[in-house]
């Protein structure tokens, strides 16, 4: 069977849940049996992410073979349980910066190098490799932006082309769209959604399905005003409602048909989807029998998308252990010796959070030294672990300059140091020590207990390592090494002796957790702080700030 390419575009406005489409959608793709994939094309100029602010993009999600890319692939990687690659995320910046790259080596032989044909060939290209990579059945391709948005324009261009080229009968397309309700009128209005259908078929590509995003329920009249405005049939009008959980959308989606049209019109040979974990685990979810606040601390907490993959892997392990993990966000600025402990009042676990630059770092000691003083459970990641050795050479092993080179060039005590084949870098992006390496563990630590085994592999993306020359003081002091790159021998996890479960870990778990398979430290971190909890009379239930609802 030819592989088989599903498009989905989106209009009216950005923000409808697009990604969180594909994903639920992928996911009942792979309930039914077939081998999916999802990309994302995204018309920016950036070549990736990995430059972007997080106020600006939020979080730069990392896949094994270190690609920075697009948070959307995140979700993809949970619903699915698959993991992506360098080529399931293509921006215009990628697409521009390989075709110049090709026209200076004179690929095209003395042509004018244009937006058509070249740049849409490429971006057919990009999509269509894909499919040589991993023999997919289906490849559903999220592009993002608004249709109508004029950086959309090649690449609605090419997915005209590629249903031409692949075949009507190999190719869908599904167009996202809002449905207002008109508080005034008090009515659901179509004619946004029908405008949108237009602008998309001036560029030639009719959409066969049409997923209504709307906050009440789609009646039958105006399913069939979609229907016979939008040239689709009556079937072909999907309502999407608001989820409680995004993790409830496949079932909606599975519910208004969305997946059996897709098998129907592809005429693909799939079973029913068996859903009965996906299920299990959303009535898990939704009522825990215990709840937890963990605190999060960082610097950009007003944003919670620059954390999305910590908040996701909170749901997947607070259900593995029946409870809610709420969380509390704390912005590093705000916390200072004085006010950690009436903070920290109602906690039970405390993550500090990733991040670049030295702003918000004292609050971030504040709260490791709480955390570490008070026995409270504890995951540092990346700079949260980075602090967490910075705190423990100041307080612990009495140097009181040590620092990480990143916010202190001069310390006399660099336990935090830039690697060395980052020191003569100029160029920014995609130049971090990126993607998954190898982690030995050793025996009887709390990392060897929450993975069950010896080797693993986790995602990276930072410049700063724990010094190796200085890491004696350390250990002497009753840090333990718990996890090693064995190739570099650089620290890759670290533990404290007389603490029920203090971790920091220089990579980012985060990435690696799915529905289907939690990520073992969040595993055992919300398990301590449950424990913790239970242990403070702290497990209260609290009604504001659901992860759920995230
Ligand atoms: N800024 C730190 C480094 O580059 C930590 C990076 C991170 O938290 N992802 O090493």
């Amino acid at each position: 069977m030819a592989t088989q390419y599903i498009f989905v575009t989106g209009g009216v406005t950005s923000s409808l849940g697009k990604g969180i489409i594909c994903a639920s959608l992928g996911r009942l793709l792979v309930a039914r049996g077939l081998k999916v994939t999802v990309q994302k094309l995204d018309p920016y100029i950036n070549v990736d992410p990995g430059t972007m602010n997080p106020y600006e993009h939020g979080e730069v999600y990392v896949t094994d073979d270190g690609a920075e890319t697009d948070l959307d692939l995140g979700h993809y990687e949970r619903f699915l349980n698959i993991r992506t690659s360098q080529v399931n995320n293509v921006t215009t910046g990628r697409v521009y910066n390989d075709v110049i790259n090709k026209e200076r080596q004179g690929a095209y032989l003395g042509k004018t190098v244009q937006v058509i044909p070249h740049i849409t060939d490429e971006i057919k290209h990009k999509v269509t490799l894909l499919e040589e990579k991993g023999d997919f059945d289906v490849v559903i391709v999220e592009i993002g932006g608004t249709v109508g948005d004029i950086e959309s324009l090649p690449y609605i261009e090419a997915v005209r082309q590629l249903r031409h080229d692949l075949g009507r009968q190999n190719t869908l397309s599904i167009h996202l769209t809002l449905v207002p309700y008109l508080q005034a009128a008090k009515e659901l209005k179509t004619k946004p959604t029908q405008h949108s259908v237009k602008t998309l078929a001036e560029s030639g590509v009719q959409p066969d399905i049409i997923v209504a995003r709307a906050s009440m329920q789609l009646d039958e009249s105006i399913r069939e005003k979609i229907a016979q405005f939008c040239n689709v049939e009556y079937e072909d009008v999907i309502a999407s409602l608001d989820a409680q959980s995004i993790y409830e959308v496949p079932m909606l989606m599975r519910e208004e048909g969305l997946d059996r049209r897709v098998v129907q019109k592809l005429n693909m040979e799939a079973g029913e989807p068996d859903l009965d974990r996906w299920i299990g685990f959303v009535e898990a979810i939704k009522s825990p029998s215990s709840e937890i606040n963990i605190a999060l601390v960082g610097k950009y907490v007003e944003h919670h998308d620059a954390y999305k993959s910590i908040i996701e892997a909170f749901v997947h392990a607070g259900a593995v252990n029946d409870c809610r993990v709420h969380i509390k966000w704390m912005h590093s600025d705000d916390i200072t010796a004085k006010n950690v402990q009436e903070k920290m009042s109602d906690v039970s676990g405390i993550l500090v959070a990733p991040g670049f630059g030295g702003r918000g770092i004292n609050g971030k000691l504040h709260a490791v030294k709480y955390a570490r003083t008070q026995k409270i459970p504890f995951l540092g990641i990346c700079l949260g672990m980075q602090c967490a050795v910075i705190e423990f050479a100041r307080n612990v092993c009495g140097w009181k300059k040590a620092n990480s080179t990143e916010f202190d060039e001069q310390s006399p005590h660099p336990v935090i140091d830039l690697m060395h084949d980052q020191r003569d870098l100029d160029e920014m992006g995609g130049t971090m020590r990126l993607g998954h390496y190898k982690c030995e563990l050793k025996k009887g630590t709390l990392a060897h207990k929450a993975y069950g085994e010896k080797m693993v592999t986790e995602r990276h993306r930072h410049r700063y390592e724990v010094n190796n020359n200085l890491r004696y003081k350390l250990t002497e002091n009753g840090m333990v090494l718990s996890g090693f790159n064995p190739e570099r021998d650089l620290v890759e996890i670290i533990e404290l002796k007389d603490h029920p479960w203090f971790v920091g870990v220089q990579f980012h778990p985060e990435f690696s957790s799915t529905v289907s398979d939690p990520q073992s430290l969040f595993v055992d971190f919300v398990k301590e702080s449950l424990k913790y909890g239970k242990d403070h009379d702290l497990t209260r239930l609290r009604e504001e700030e659901s992860v759920v609802n995230q």
